[in-house]
């Protein structure tokens, strides 16, 4: 339970990275050099996605082996229980558990896109892995409590879910088959967030909320993710964003002044005490936020990729 006792202990706010396997061998090599780099900030942890059910999957337990393995970096590794047979599931755990790894994302994951940019349709695989608690089960028979057990929560929803009380009640089943904590689906509301971790609380549910942190770096992919997520936009960040929306270093330096407002918010709330940086496997944006909130204070490291703001037309 090492995350989460380190979790727990510390006073100071911690932070993780999460990183997606690229499509190309350089890209991988870059990667591997990034990680380095960033980890050197002292990074909680880092994360690898998993394709689910693509043909990148399997490059997951690669990446994963060397960041953990031989990079020696604390490494969570995501896993997903959908079209996948349970002989990859067994094949990706032992990888992880031989590379050293002692965290996993259990996550059920999405049908697969066709080359048309549609979801296929969904199919319970032949071991009959319906739900990520299924995976949480199955991960704690198999590896008794080797891994900190992770899984994936929404506080705006669920596309397949039409009811809030029941999607509460489905996280509170995975916490129930061994869950040690829970990574939050990107928001940019900071109210709705709260209200939904005194409705996690309320239901009895005490792990850790580790909130999933978008930094912003431009106005198409910020709207197009609030969309593909389906999640609300607050007026200020509209307000602030849309004027500026083509010159792409302004919206990065409202975006970073939001989310850094955002985090403050949530690490002075008392539910939050790590924030969990969606990097998209890049370095600046994250770093940016990290450190205008006073957390890259151990380390030195990342500092040199930070340009200084220039106080921002609203501040000044
Ligand atoms: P589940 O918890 O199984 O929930 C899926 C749906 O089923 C929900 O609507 C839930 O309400 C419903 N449900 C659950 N239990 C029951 C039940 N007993 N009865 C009826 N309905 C039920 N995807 C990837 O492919 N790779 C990744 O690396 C990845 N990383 C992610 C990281 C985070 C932090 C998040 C938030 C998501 C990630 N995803 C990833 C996306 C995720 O796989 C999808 O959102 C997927 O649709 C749901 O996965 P889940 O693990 O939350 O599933």
């Amino acid at each position: 339970q090492k995350l989460q006792r380190a979790h727990e202990e510390r006073e100071d706010a911690t932070f993780s990275f999460e990183f997606f396997v690229p499509k190309t061998s350089q890209g991988v090599q870059n990667l591997y050099e990034r990680m380095d780099r960033m980890y050197q900030t002292q990074p909680e942890f880092i994360d690898i996605t998993w394709n689910a059910g693509g043909r990148l999957s399997m490059l997951s337990t690669d990446l994963v082996a060397t960041s953990q393995g031989v990079l020696g970096l604390e490494t969570c590794m995501h896993l997903t229980c959908t079209n996948m047979p349970v002989s990859q599931i067994d094949d990706a755990l032992k990888k992880a558990y031989d590379a050293g790894c002692e965290n996993i994302l259990a996550l059920r994951g999405d049908p697969p896109i066709n080359s048309l940019g549609e979801e296929e349709e969904w199919k319970p695989c032949e071991n009959g892995f319906r739900y990520a608690k299924d995976l949480v089960s199955y991960i704690r028979e198999q590896y008794g409590d080797h891994f900190d057990i992770g899984v994936a929560a929404y506080p705006e929803g669920h596309p397949e879910c039409d009811c809030d009380d029941k999607l509460l009640l489905h996280l509170k089943e995975k916490v129930d088959c061994g869950a040690d904590f829970m990574v939050t689906q990107m928001f940019y509301d900071v109210d709705k967030f709260l209200d939904w971790c005194a409705r996690v609380r309320e239901a009895g549910i005490s792990i850790p909320i580790i909130p999933g942190i978008m930094p912003i770096t431009s106005y198409p992919s910020f709207i197009r993710r609030t969309q593909w997520c389906q999640i609300n936009v607050p007026d200020n960040f509209l307000e602030l964003l849309e004027p500026v929306k083509d010159d792409d270093q302004l919206v990065r330096d409202v975006g970073t002044e939001l989310m850094v407002e955002l985090c403050q918010k949530l690490l002075d709330s008392g539910y939050v005490n790590h924030l969990h940086m969606y990097t998209m496997n890049l370095e600046k944006a994250s770093l940016m936020i990290l450190e205008k909130l006073d957390l890259l204070k151990r380390s030195n490291v990342g500092k040199d990729v930070i340009e200084p703001l220039e106080p921002l037309p609203w501040r000044k």
